[in-house]
């Protein structure tokens, strides 16, 4: 019997899920929504686009103008569409942990079967969101450094790559520092290995609270940290490390006398994150065989 045609319809549904991303509108089946949602949150482990799939699913059933999702602890706000005259709030959270905070808003009022559609809605999307969290949780925790609290290697290569590509883009500037700690192994040696711990932590500190807002610091390993300065020349990125050797130098840091040697290079065209960290690398060899305690350009 040729009652497999009879398929074409599950080929359907299944193009259908496959396309999981997109809503066709006018759903009449409260059920239908819920189960499509569920299986299209299951496609990212990213928060922005969990929420930006709730809302346009939500959307496709009826009127909402806009959505907000909050989350204190994970620093993220979310916002999509306008918020408008009628809202309503819901915190998330189960057996004692905070998934945040949703917000959905329209200029009509709110009916009763609204909020138990959105309420269906948002028992799908929870458990999604905590994974997503968790997800986000785990990859800021890899970009750290567990000593500095700074951002570490990983950070820096995805940073740097990020912010070439702006200046390629853009034709912008960019200058790059790699700052190392002189004679560090003094330190460890005369005071021991916790002290030289504290010098490190106490070092990014004060780097990092007299950096410019558009500074990145990061710890690129043992003594050494790199600095990225977006939209800046070599000039003025030399007289901004000037002013950090000379912070650095004015008072000790966890009581000892401190003393950095600082490279730095300027990104040009075509030049790869790793060439621009080789540039400022010799750089700061430069500065280490004039003496340490000082600013070479290379
Ligand atoms: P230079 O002025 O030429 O940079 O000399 P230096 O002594 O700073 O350089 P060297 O590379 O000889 O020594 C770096 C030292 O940094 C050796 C290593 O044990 C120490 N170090 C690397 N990471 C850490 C850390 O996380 N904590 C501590 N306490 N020491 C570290
Ligand atoms: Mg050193
Ligand atoms: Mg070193």
């Amino acid at each position: 019997m040729e009652q497999s045609f009879s398929n074409t319809d599950s080929n359907n549904e299944l193009r259908l899920i496959r396309g999981g991303l997109s809503f066709e509108p006018g759903h009449n089946n409260l059920l239908d929504l819920a189960n499509q949602i569920t299986i299209s949150l299951q496609t990212t482990l990213v928060v922005d686009k969990q929420i930006k799939l709730s809302f346009d699913a939500i959307r496709s059933f009826f009127e909402l103008d806009g959505m907000h999702y909050q989350h204190e602890a994970e620093h993220l706000r979310i916002r999509i569409g306008r918020m408008s005259k009628h809202s309503c709030k819901y915190q998330l959270s189960s057996q004692g942990e905070d998934y945040g905070q949703i917000t959905f808003a329209r200029a009509k009022r709110w009916a009763e079967e609204d909020l138990l559609a959105i309420e269906k809605i948002l028992e799908r999307l929870v458990w999604p969101l905590r994974n997503a969290l968790s997800y986000q949780k785990a990859m800021n925790h890899a970009m750290f450094d567990h000593l500095t609290g700074v951002g570490n290697r990983l950070a820096l290569e995805t940073h740097l790559e990020r912010e070439i590509s702006f200046a390629e883009r853009y034709k912008t500037d960019l200058t790059l520092v790699m700052l190392d700690v002189d004679h560090f192994k003094r330190v460890n040696d005369l005071h021991g290995h916790d002290k030289g711990d504290e010098v490190l932590i106490e070092l990014a500190q004060r780097l990092d609270s007299s950096l410019r807002r558009t500074d990145a610091l990061f710890r690129f390993g043992g003594e050494e940290f790199t600095l990225i300065m977006p939209r800046t020349q070599i000039a003025s990125g030399r007289f901004v490390a000037e002013r950090l050797l000379r912070t650095i130098n004015s008072q000790p840091i966890a009581g000892l006398p401190i003393t950095i040697s600082m490279g730095l290079s300027q990104w040009h065209s075509q030049q790869s994150p790793r060439e621009l960290l080789r540039c400022a690398d010799s750089a700061l060899y430069d500065a280490k065989h004039h003496g340490r305690n000082c600013v070479r350009a290379g």
